[in-house]
């Protein structure tokens, strides 16, 4: 068998809706997106057998009982695990890290120790802190080279305390794999060890017994199946030794007034009813990644991921961008940043990408320890699926290549004395209005950017405008009847609609200001997207603060 990208792509509905003609998408480290048959395994639950599980004894209830223990088969064949009692569904793999966090924890006693990364996703790593607290236990984190973690020293940190070793297989940040089957020997046998697979099982298959890890979980939506259904896998011992996480109806045997005997694992694990229309089509999503070669699909992702890295990394020579990660040994995750001294931030490239619908993600990508470890408040990332290709990769850079420089390294510095406000006075709104298209009209605003001057003495916290993915900090004054704004942000898109903002309602009175129609000034000026509820870039937010300082 062999490996052919665009005979995959097709299998993807979405990609041939008319909406998505153009989309070049890039954010699989999210989620990926799903092929018709786990799309059709979802529909065929709802519109054929749908019926809850074990608490009826009708036809439909036992149609779809066997579905989902059909599905833990699969999912145990999946994993290689020994039995399928071995398979806990959960919501996803954060639910299975919360899970295991507090089940294991309840057994442990004060001072016991937990061996975590500092590269860990958040769901690895806040329901530890959670437990630490609770239970007086302590964490501690592999020495680390930029975040990474070093194995060859993990010694140092492990005691005769040491109950858990948690670790990610592959960072959801950087795309870097952790060798994690090659702990098990060096642990002592009553430590567990605790592997998140979220970034690894799209990309290779996984073999639990192989990795002789007592636990495993991950996301189905990460591997081309649906939202709202996780893996655990838990080695049988280690799992009949858990308490229950949550209670309820199904993990039960006998319940009385003051007490309750537990179901054997799995079923312990799963109170409730469980997202049966997701488990059909994660098993639809299983039978179909089987049917694929995994083995050239994972050869096909690494050629694509080093000639992403290669390209990328000669594109920093001519533009003020850098790489963070490399391609050897990442399961396809490219994390960019501005270059120092560079006048754009993240953000901006994530929504010049966006504006050529290019799906990228901005952030720190609930890794925020490994980004402080290297030094970033966030990156543009740019993570791979099988159905990628160098067409979509081509795309990418040439709209990198084209990304709009021409603010000034350093802005403006704030009005001396006045120590408010920018001076706005030589521009109208005439100036973006007559530009024809979008690419200008951004080149505009990212022109007036530079005029929006940089004032760190309002980057408080109480400044800050909240629900915003760029930072923006606003504050307000009155002068008489006038109403006086200040604005800073990093992101220049942001900056430009800011001097936009600024031209519409600085120095204007309440009644002025209570004038303006600004949905459709900014229809008028081809802009309406920028305050449309579903575009989180923050200026929808910050034109309600602005406002609410007006209203008083
Ligand atoms: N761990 C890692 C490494 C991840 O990348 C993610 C998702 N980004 C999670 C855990 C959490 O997965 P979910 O949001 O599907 O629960």
């Amino acid at each position: 068998m062999s490996f052919n990208s665009s005979e995959f792509k097709r299998q993807f509905p979405l990609f041939s809706h008319p909406e998505n003609r153009e989309l070049v998408y890039l954010d699989n480290a999210a989620t990926t997106q799903r092929p018709a048959a786990v799309i059709a395994a979802i529909s065929d639950f709802y519109s054929r057998y749908n019926a809850n599980t074990h608490r009826s004894s009708h036809r439909l209830a036992r149609t779809a009982t066997a579905m989902v223990e059909a599905v833990r088969e699969r999912a145990a064949t999946f994993l290689n695990a020994r039995s399928s009692a071995e398979i806990v569904f959960t919501r996803g793999a954060t639910e299975a890290l919360n899970l295991l966090a507090n089940s294991i924890a309840s057994g442990l006693q004060p001072g016991d120790e937990i061996v975590l990364s500092a590269a860990e996703h958040h769901a690895n790593l806040v329901p530890w802190q959670m437990v630490a607290a609770r239970h007086q236990l302590r964490l501690l984190f592999i020495p680390d080279v930029n975040g990474q973690p070093q194995l060859q020293s993990l010694e140092q940190v492990l005691s005769p305390r040491t109950r858990v070793v948690a670790l990610s297989a592959a960072s959801n940040a950087l795309g870097f794999r952790v060798e994690v089957q090659s702990l098990r020997a060096r642990l002592p046998a009553a430590c567990l060890l605790l592997v998140d697979a979220s970034q690894l099982l799209a990309h290779q298959p996984v073999d639990v017994q192989a990795l002789g890890c007592d636990f495993l979980v991950g996301s189905a939506h990460k591997f081309y199946g649906p939202t709202g259904i996780g893996l655990l896998y838990g080695r049988s011992a280690a799992l009949a030794a858990l308490p229950p996480w949550q209670g309820g109806g199904e993990m039960i045997t006998r319940v009385g007034l003051y007490d309750s005997d537990y179901a054997a694992p799995p079923h312990r694990f799963e109170a409730g009813t469980s997202a049966l229309a997701a488990i059909a089509g994660l098993g639809a999503c299983l039978a179909w990644l089987q049917a694929q070669d995994r083995q050239a699909m994972a050869v096909y992702e690494a050629h694509l991921n080093r000639y992403l890295h290669a390209e990328l990394q000669a594109l920093t020579q001519v533009m003020p961008l850098k790489l963070l990660t490399r391609p050897e040994h990442n399961v396809g995750i490219t994390a960019l940043v501005p270059a120092p001294g560079s006048s754009l931030a993240a953000v901006d490239i994530g929504h010049w990408l966006d504006e050529q619908d290019i799906a990228v993600r901005v952030g720190h990508h609930c890794a925020q320890p490994l980004m402080d470890k290297v030094g970033q408040a966030g990156s543009v990332r740019i993570s791979l699926a099988a159905y990628n290709d160098r067409a979509d990769i081509d795309r990418l850079l040439g709209a990198l290549r084209q990304l709009p420089l021409s603010t000034p390294a350093t802005r403006a510095a704030g009005l001396a004395g006045a120590g408010f406000g920018d001076d706005l006075g030589g521009i109208g709104l005439h100036e973006l209005s007559q530009q024809g298209s979008w690419q200008k009209r951004y080149r505009q605003l990212t022109r007036w950017a530079a005029l929006l001057s940089a004032k760190p003495e309002i980057r408080l916290p109480q400044n800050l405008v909240q629900g915003c993915e760029s930072e923006v900090w606003l504050t307000h004054h009155c002068s008489g009847e006038r109403h006086r704004f200040a604005i800073d942000s990093d992101a220049r898109v942001i900056q430009g609609l800011s001097v936009l903002l600024l031209l519409l309602i600085d120095n204007k009175t309440s009644a002025e200001i209570g004038a303006l129609d600004f949905d459709q000034i900014f229809a008028e000026l081809g802009l309406e997207k920028y305050l449309s509820p579903s575009r989180s870039n923050g200026f929808r937010a910050l034109l309600h603060q602005a406002l609410q300082h007006v209203q008083g």
